[in-house]
């Protein structure tokens, strides 16, 4: 691990400004994922500027919708009432990321931020990994990669966001408020993430000077009909395979509206426009229709390591759906 330096600060102002002072620094809040990436020599930030006494671990419900602070704890926001009654599928989807130790360290901000899981990426022994040291290759094209993309990967990259949060919030709508020596900007969650391009190694758009201080959702309209489906390899504690976030706006049997995101499928969370233009005033009863529920799939380009997931992919989304619309 590098040596570094260490500045707390009190601001939102004094964390920007001391960004732009520190052109290799790193903000930490929870630090669940950076720790563990500088112990490992991933990252190797000379200074950290740590932001836990920022005013931003609040949560905040209004005519707007919800807001949620850039350092509220996993588990507060998975515990918090007006949560749990009006976005379950959000808590939902919290409760399913990471053991109790960690969404009790873990942050919002942090959540969005946090990087791949490829072991390639973790283990510095292999030379090959754009992400981790741009234009070097990608280990993982000739080695394992069962657990890497189906959808939108580049020959540079195939890894996938780890997030459970993100992908139900990108299934709600999402946005993430930033400031910058500008000021603040809100940026839809669904282009905050980035597909791996030529360019792996940038996971966000989130500007280099620029600081997450919170995460919005719009008035609730799924609390009735949503649920957070995720299958992994251990149901204690484990990254999903694959991750359903499904919400539907029902009136008797119509669908009036739907939200579908996938989990372990992408380097982002991955919205089904398809499906969900497809769902959108049709009845219930096309839950069961196999046609429809392939769409979930139609874009996937599975390398031989990994095209369960296209089963697993409509299976859990068929079930997600049946959850979500009470189809028995
Ligand atoms: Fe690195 Fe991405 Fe390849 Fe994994 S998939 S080895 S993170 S470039």
């Amino acid at each position: 691990m590098q040596d570094f330096r260490y500045q707390r600060v009190n601001s939102i102002e004094d964390a920007i400004h001391a960004l732009q002072q520190q052109p290799a620094a790193k903000f930490i809040g929870g630090g669940t994922n950076l720790l563990d990436l500088m112990k490992g020599d991933v990252e190797k930030p000379d200074y950290l500027i740590d932001i836990t006494r920022l005013p931003l671990a609040q949560i905040r419900v209004d005519d707007n919708g919800l807001l949620i602070g850039a350092l509220m704890r996993n588990s507060d926001v998975a515990n918090h009432a007006h949560v749990r009654k009006h976005y379950p599928l959000l808590a939902q989807a919290l409760v399913a990321g990471a053991s109790p130790q960690l969404r009790n360290m873990a942050t919002a901000g942090g959540n969005l931020l946090q990087r791949t899981r490829c072991g390639y990426f973790y283990d510095t022994a292999y030379a090959q990994c754009n992400k981790r040291l741009p234009g070097s290759g990608c280990a993982a094209r000739a080695g394992i990669a069962h657990n890497h993309a189906i959808f939108g990967a580049s020959e540079h990259c195939i890894a996938i966001n780890p997030s459970d949060m993100s992908v139900a919030l990108v299934a709600l709508d999402a946005s993430v408020r930033v400031q910058g020596p500008q000021g603040q900007r809100v940026i839809p969650l669904a282009d905050f993430f980035r597909l791996p391009g030529e360019t792996p190694h940038i996971d966000t758009n989130l500007q280099r000077d620029e600081l997450i201080v919170a995460v919005e959702l719009p008035p609730a309209r799924y609390a009735q009909h949503s649920h957070y489906l995720k299958i992994r390899e251990r149901s204690s504690y484990a990254f999903a395979l694959v991750s359903v976030a499904a919400a539907l706006d029902i009136s008797g049997d119509k669908i009036n509206d739907a939200r579908i995101a996938l989990g372990g499928v992408a380097h982002k969370p991955w919205r089904l426009n398809a499906l969900e233009d497809a769902l959108r005033g049709n009845t219930l009863s096309v839950l069961n229709d196999d046609a429809l529920i392939a769409l979930a799939v139609r874009d996937a380009q599975p390398s031989p390591q990994n095209a369960y997931k296209i089963s697993l992919v409509r299976t859990a989304t068929r079930r997600a759906l049946a959850i979500a619309g009470a189809v028995t």
